[in-house]
């Protein structure tokens, strides 16, 4: 799971433990104060239903299956507030209860299923409300009616749309945290995150899988020359040319300054550095035409593989960094994928 994801899990974690806290506090008392209302099967269930909770508290908090241990907690805690709205003898305030239920479904369990959830057991409960309370001749006084049925409904409408704006929100954040502004392109985090799924495709199907960083040559002489506004252009120039050639499973993303890194599944040293040549001569033939000249650009390129020049992301970069920097070296404009025995890929 992606780090930002975690964040949103973690704030689940937090709400379902503070509900079994509650469920622990609420089954005792309530169980106990039933034993003397001699409400024994209900007693025994609420008091059943602490123990559970109580031992569900022990592991939520580090639980991998957080979603599974959720949904097995609170299909009987609703069963038994409905049970609870049935019984005879139980008060009419109960029904408070089940109007939790919208509230819980949407934080623990987000907008689909906490909507099926909530329509079921919301629906469930209005029912039981209205079969236990049938004979009351209050009933059919309207005004119960409505408030008890407006009430779980506005409920209801109102943690859809909380849930809804969170989680558009939550996308906008996340889509903001993952893009460089100024090209649009992927960023360094995001990066990270495709690197850590496409190296366990790689290892699972056992396929290569490249890195390649790359540095624009010279790149101060063109803000010098063309001001920082051109310079500005240049980049967004090289972020809509190069990627144009890659396949949709390549990841072409700005690390920062006039430094990009390409992400190539499925593709060796080789076949890499093949693919850097190709974009550096496509660069070098496409110059940008600025209001104030004529730009003709190249950069210089490291790769490394995952496999002989390591298994993690900081790993690659390293090798990666260092074969760029002899590029650099080596006079500019050119691709380096091996530095043992210093051939140099052009
Ligand atoms: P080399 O060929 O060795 O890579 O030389 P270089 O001039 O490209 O590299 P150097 O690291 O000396 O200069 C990079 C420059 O990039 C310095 C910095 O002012 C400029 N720069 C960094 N970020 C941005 C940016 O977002 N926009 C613009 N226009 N310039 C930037
Ligand atoms: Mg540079
Ligand atoms: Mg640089």
């Amino acid at each position: 799971m992606p780090k930002q994801l975690e964040a949103s899990e973690q704030h689940r974690r937090a709400v379902l433990k503070a509900l079994l806290c509650i469920t622990v506090f609420g089954g005792l008392l309530f169980g106990i104060v039933n034993i003397f209302r001699e409400l024994y099967v209900l007693s025994a269930l609420e008091l059943g239903y602490a123990a559970f909770s109580a031992y569900l508290l022990r592991f939520i908090g580090t639980t991998e299956r957080l979603r599974f241990w959720t949904v097995i907690f609170l299909l009987p805690f609703f069963g038994l507030m409905i049970f609870a709205v049935l019984l005879p003898r139980t008060s009419f305030t109960v029904f408070a209860w089940v109007q939790t239920i919208p509230i819980i479904c949407y934080l623990l369990l987000g907008l689909r299923t906490g909507l099926l959830m909530s329509a079921a057991f919301v629906a469930m409960g209005l029912l039981a409300f209205n079969y236990r309370y049938m004979t009351d001749a209050s009933l059919f006084n309207i005004i119960i009616v409505a408030n008890v049925g407006l009430s779980s409904m506005a409920i209801m409408l109102f943690s859809h749309v909380y849930e809804r704006s969170r989680v558009d929100n939550e996308r906008r954040l996340l889509e903001l945290a993952s893009k460089d502004v100024l090209t649009g392109l992927a960023n360094r985090m995001k990066l990270a995150e495709v690197f850590e799924r496409e190296r366990s495709h790689a290892l699972r199907d056992n396929k290569p899988l490249a890195l390649v960083v790359l540095d624009l040559d010279h790149f101060k002489r063109i803000n010098d020359q063309f001001g920082h506004e051109g310079g500005d252009q240049v980049l967004r120039h090289v972020a809509d040319l190069l990627p144009t050639r890659l396949r949709e499973t390549d990841l072409f993303c700005r690390l920062g300054g006039e430094e990009f890194a390409l992400l190539l599944p499925g593709a060796d040293l080789g076949r890499a550095a093949e693919l850097a040549n190709a974009l550096r001569e496509q660069l070098c033939a496409t110059p940008l035409q600025l209001d104030n000249g004529l730009v003709t650009l190249s950069f210089s390129a490291g790769v490394a593989a995952l496999g002989e020049d390591g298994s993690s992301l900081d790993a690659l970069m390293r090798t990666a960094d260092r074969r760029l920097y002899e590029a650099k070296g080596g006079g500019r404009n050119q691709v380096v994928a091996e530095e043992q025995d210093c051939s140099v890929v052009r």
